[in-house]
Parts: structure tokens; C-alpha cells; sequence
């Protein structure tokens, strides 16, 4: 039997790893006063802590590695992490979600380092638009990277857009002519509520499948899902090199396709992104001689995952906004 599975028969080869809680923009859903570290003094996973975690994680079946944050690129050791990532022995996939800032600058250091997969945040085309979404005006550079990432021939460019009523739910003809001759895939997002956006989330949220019942009349076509692939309902039209996908976590059977772990910044094992608890692994990452102590304490709480989140009923756990627990 797979390793990483549990008690509903879903496997986990998937493992989002956030690398900082930190994060340089400001956006209005997730933390719109910008990042404060608060009370907790604890730093993030080091680089011997994060490679002995991943050994734990492959060791069960893990292949595929999304690094996240906050916002990785903060870290001033990514490269090196990268590097480090790349190396443990049974990661096949390494992808990043990042908000882009440095991605002129850093591209092909990551390349070299061993990215192959790269998530960019572009909530809008719109240059006033996503400046006041994200509190910074710098979605021409981040448009250049990700065509450099495109040009450099990085086999997988995303973009992920996070729908917003009266925000940006009327951009489609945008993104239609963005996706049109480009080779990436689009992902929008269906907002989410957490602890703290409340008060957006009402005003903002929009349903996923409203986008998606638009996507079908204009002749895109669903595609099969990927094993290890991420949540998204993904779409192609044969007169788009593009492709658009829908992430819809309000809609039936979401979790039922869940193949993903989450490990915070500081080490803490999340079950599910809106869980009500992390089980903290850092104890067991301080020497080489843990690994077999990690691998039971990971297996030991595969059978505490739920059958699903509870977000319907406005429960978000413990995570106050996606930057906290690693998006
Ligand atoms: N800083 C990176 C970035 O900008 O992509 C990685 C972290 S960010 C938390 C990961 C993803 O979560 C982003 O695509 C972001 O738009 C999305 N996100 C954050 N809060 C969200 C929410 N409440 N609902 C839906 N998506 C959200």
C-alpha cells in the first residue's frame, strides 16, 4: 500500500511546503495591512531542517514539491533551498507559487538550481487594477518574467487569479487574449474565506462555476486529471495555446480529489489547509538519526485527515489567512 494514503483511500504524493510566513505585498484577501510577525519567535525551517523533512516525505511516496510562503522569494537562501530540494533523492516535480517580484532577476537561478514548475499570482491584467489589489504597481515586470519563463523553456508556467466580485469577474476577455498564443495555464481561483477576511469574503466571493458555465459555452472542452495533479478542473480550446483551469474549493466533491500535505514555515504538519490543528515535526528534524521517528510520527497522523473541509459552515480552522499556512 502507498504510504502516504488514508482511511478514505486518498494517496499524498503531494507536499506543499511553505518557506516563511513573510510576505512583500499587501493583497486586499489575504493580508491587506501587509505582513507582521507577531509574538512567535520561532524562524523558519533551516535548510539541514528542510532537507531532512523532505527525506521523511520521499521516504513515504512523496515525488512532487510546491515551495510556497508567505512569499518564498523573501527568503535571501531560495536558491539554495531550491538546490537542497532538488537533490533529496524521489522529488521528480519541484514547483514554486510565487507573487513574481523577483522573477526577472532570479529565473535562471532557480532553473539551474532545479525548478521546473512555477505558479505566478496575477490577479489582473490591469495595471491600476492589480496595483490596487496587491498595493504594488509592478505587473509589467512580472508580466517580462513570465514570458522570460516561457522563452527559457521552464516546462510548467501558471498563473494563478483569485476571482473577486466587482474586482476583476468580468476580465475573461483579457485573459482570453493573454492565454490565446502563450503556453501557460491559467488558474482562477474561487476566493476563500479565512479567519480574518470575513467581511471581504461577503462582499467579494463569487462562485467558480459561473466562470466555468462561460468557459463551456464558448467551446472549451474539460480535460482528465492528472494523479498528482493540483485541484483544478483544467479547460483547452483548440484555438488557445493556453489553458484555463478552475480551483472551485466550495464545490461538491472537492476534497474527494485531495492529494496534498502541507508542512508550515516552522515545521507544523497540516492535514488540510482550513484544519483545526498542525502537528508540529520540527522536534524530529534536528538530526539525521530522526528520520525513522519522522516517517512514524507523518504515517501516525495520515488517519487524522478529515473527509473534507468545513468552509460551507464558515469554519476555517486555524489558518487566518492563506500567507500563515502556505497557499
Ligand atoms: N506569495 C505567493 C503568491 O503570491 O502566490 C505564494 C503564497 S499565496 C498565499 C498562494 C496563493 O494563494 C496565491 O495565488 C493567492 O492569490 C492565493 N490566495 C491567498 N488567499 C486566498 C484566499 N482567501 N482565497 C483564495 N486564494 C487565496
Amino acid at each position: 500500500m502507498f504510504p502516504l494514503a488514508d482511511r478514505y483511500g486518498r494517496r499524498f504524493p503531494y507536499l506543499r511546503l511553505s518557506v516563511t510566513p513573510a510576505c512583500n505585498f499587501r493583497c486586499t484577501y489575504c493580508l491587506p495591512h501587509g505582513y507582521h510577525a507577531g509574538a512567535s519567535t520561532a524562524g523558519p525551517l533551516s535548510l539541514p531542517e528542510i532537507t531532512r523533512l523532505l527525506r521523511g516525505f520521499t521516504e513515504m511516496g512523496m515525488h512532487k514539491l510546491r515551495i510556497t510562503g508567505g512569499e518564498p522569494s523573501v527568503r535571501k537562501d531560495l536558491t539554495d533551498i531550491l538546490r537542497t530540494a532538488a537533490a533529496v533523492s524521489g522529488v521528480t516535480k519541484l514547483a514554486m507559487t510565487t507573487n513574481g517580484t523577483l522573477l526577472t532577476h532570479r529565473l535562471h537561478e532557480w532553473m539551474d538550481a532545479g525548478l521546473n514548475a512555477i505558479n505566478v499570482s496575477v490577479d489582473s491584467l490591469d495595471r491600476a487594477a492589480f496595483a490596487r489589489i496587491t498595493g504594488h504597481d509592478k505587473l509589467d515586470d512580472i508580466l517580462h518574467g513570465l514570458d522570460m519563463a516561457l522563452e527559457a523553456g521552464l516546462p510548467s508556467v501558471k498563473l494563478n487569479a483569485v476571482l473577486m466580485r466587482d474586482v476583476n469577474d468580468n476580465d475573461l476577455p483579457s485573459w482570453l487574449a493573454y492565454l490565446r498564443d502563450r503556453r501557460v495555464s491559467m488558474r482562477f481561483i474561487e476566493l476563500m474565506q479565512t479567519g480574518d477576511n470575513l467581511a471581504f469574503f461577503r462582499k467579494h466571493h463569487v462562485r467558480a462555476e459561473v466562470l466555468e458555465s462561460e468557459l463551456l459555452s464558448l467551446g472549451w472542452q474539460l480535460l482528465r486529471r492528472a494523479a498528482d495533479a493540483g485541484p483544478a478542473r483544467e479547460y483547452r480550446h483548440p484555438d488557445y495555446v493556453g489553458r484555463i483551469g478552475i480551483i472551485a474549493p466550495y464545490s461538491k466533491d472537492f476534497c474527494t480529489g485531495c492529494n496534498r500535505l502541507r508542512v508550515t514555515a516552522t515545521g507544523d504538519l497540516r492535514l488540510c489547509l482550513f484544519g483545526e490543528f498542525g502537528i508540529p515535526l520540527r522536534p524530529l528534524l534536528q538530526s539525521d538519526d530522526q528520520l525513522e521517528d519522522l516517517v512514524r510520527a507523518i504515517g501516525g497522523q495520515i488517519g487524522r485527515k478529515e473527509q473534507g473541509h468545513f468552509l460551507h459552515e464558515g469554519r476555517t480552522g486555524i489558518t487566518p489567512h492563506l500567507a500563515s499556512t502556505g497557499g
